[in-house]
């Protein structure tokens, strides 16, 4: 019996079913409704996507290669997993697939600045870089105790140009300065642009952000077919604001005999402050600028959070993940912060490769379900980014001094 199509395109309104839409201060609609009018121009122009193309292939290095991770497969007990090489991205991560779109948006909307919010630093730096290339003014917000957990990161930024502004609020770490940057946006409008780091906040950040990330998944899909002559049996990908979760299974999602999973941050357990898991203990509410699953008190006030990784740290999930959930396309789940820096020393020792913190959710989960793997899975990870940022955060986690 054959299934339903999946349309996971938002309306126009930028609802994914019940999740998303623009919920910001009316002094904002004009330029998200600008934004959106010229995202819808440009995403179907022949020049823009030649000129994005050519820049994700001279200068992000793309494709990445899809790697079949041996010793890892046979540790998991499946027949084959394979990983998506986000890692070797020029700077690192997959950030850059989105700022470079973005900026390349900035720049035919005629702006002349960029802003964005970053919590491990990994958009900061991919935004700061772009920023350089393309000769633009540059301004990123992060709150003080990520600056303290990634002291290289905002050291890069700063190398590349870029004014890092210290967000002192609240929590001081990404919630916090996306608010700084909302705020920036709002009263710089006419010349500055905000490219949003994850597929996260009004419509229509998070369509922009998916179609600039699926080309991780257009490619994955095309390595399979090429290597393999079919298709992974298992996605996985760890899930922050889900960009390259969402990246990586968009392209995927009518292929119905795929399973996606997608894992957030169990952090110290499933406890109130303790950890960034979204669909374990959250609920709909409203954030930044959408609707969508979100760790809340029974009031509605926005939780703490807590992870190992800075870049998992965030109440909410992008709303087209909310809407994969309820659907029961993409299976969700959490593992811990021990399981993740276990991981992390795993995949270095076995494959000779150290991934970002983040990602190392990703292959803890892979590696925690060692024995229920059926022997003919073929599993695909995606790498979305490399661990030099994270050496120190390790190295003090395991003394019991991680912040
Ligand atoms: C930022 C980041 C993440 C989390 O963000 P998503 O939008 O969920 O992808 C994951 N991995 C790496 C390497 C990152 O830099």
């Amino acid at each position: 019996m054959s299934r339903p199509r999946i349309n996971t395109n938002p309306n126009r309104h930028g609802y994914f079913g019940p999740y998303g839409g623009m919920y910001v201060p009316e002094t904002l609609m004009a330029p998200l409704h600008e934004l959106a009018a010229a995202y819808k121009r440009y995403r179907k122009d022949p020049a823009f996507k030649r000129e994005l193309r050519a820049h994700l292939r001279d200068y992000v290095g793309r494709p990445t290669p899809l790697y079949a991770a041996e010793r890892l497969a046979r540790e998991m007990g499946c027949a084959a997993v394979y990983l998506k090489r986000e890692d070797l991205c020029h700077t690192g991560a997959h950030k850059i697939n989105n700022s470079l779109g973005q900026a390349l948006l900035a720049r035919r909307m005629g702006k002349r600045r960029v802003i964005a919010e970053t919590g491990a630093g990994q958009h900061g730096v991919a935004t700061a870089t772009v920023a350089a290339m393309f000769g633009l003014e540059c301004v990123i917000y992060m709150g003080e105790v990520d600056m303290e957990r990634q002291a290289l990161n905002v050291f890069r930024m700063r190398s590349l140009g870029a004014e890092v502004v210290p967000v002192t609020a609240g929590q001081r770490t990404l919630k916090e300065a996306i608010s700084e940057a909302m705020r920036d946006w709002v009263t710089h409008v006419r010349t500055t642009h905000y490219i949003l780091g994850s597929a996260l906040g009004a419509h229509p950040y998070p369509l922009m952000v998916r179609d600039f990330q699926s080309v991780i998944g257009r490619e994955t899909r095309r390595q399979m077919r090429a290597m393999t002559g079919r298709l992974p049996s298992v996605l996985l990908a760890c899930v922050g604001g889900g960009s390259n979760a969402i990246g990586f299974f968009h392209p995927f999602l009518n292929d119905h005999e795929v399973r996606m999973i997608g894992v957030e941050a169990g952090g110290s357990g499933i406890r109130k402050g303790r950890h960034a898991a979204r669909f374990a203990g959250g609920k709909m509410g409203i954030l930044q600028g959408t609707k969508t699953f979100m760790l809340q008190d029974r009031y509605g006030q926005v939780q703490l959070t807590h992870s190992v990784s800075a870049g998992l740290d965030y109440a909410a999930i992008g709303p087209e993940h909310s809407l994969l959930r309820d659907l029961g396309r993409v299976e969700y789940a959490h593992v811990s912060d021990r399981e993740a820096v276990a991981a992390f020393d795993a995949l270095g020792r076995w494959e000779g490769i150290l991934p970002a913190l983040e990602t190392a959710h990703a292959f803890a989960y892979a590696i925690k379900h060692t024995g229920r793997w059926k022997k003919n899975d073929v599993v695909a990870i995606n790498l979305s980014g490399r661990g030099d940022k994270d050496v120190q955060q390790v190295a003090n986690w395991k003394e019991g001094r991680a912040i």
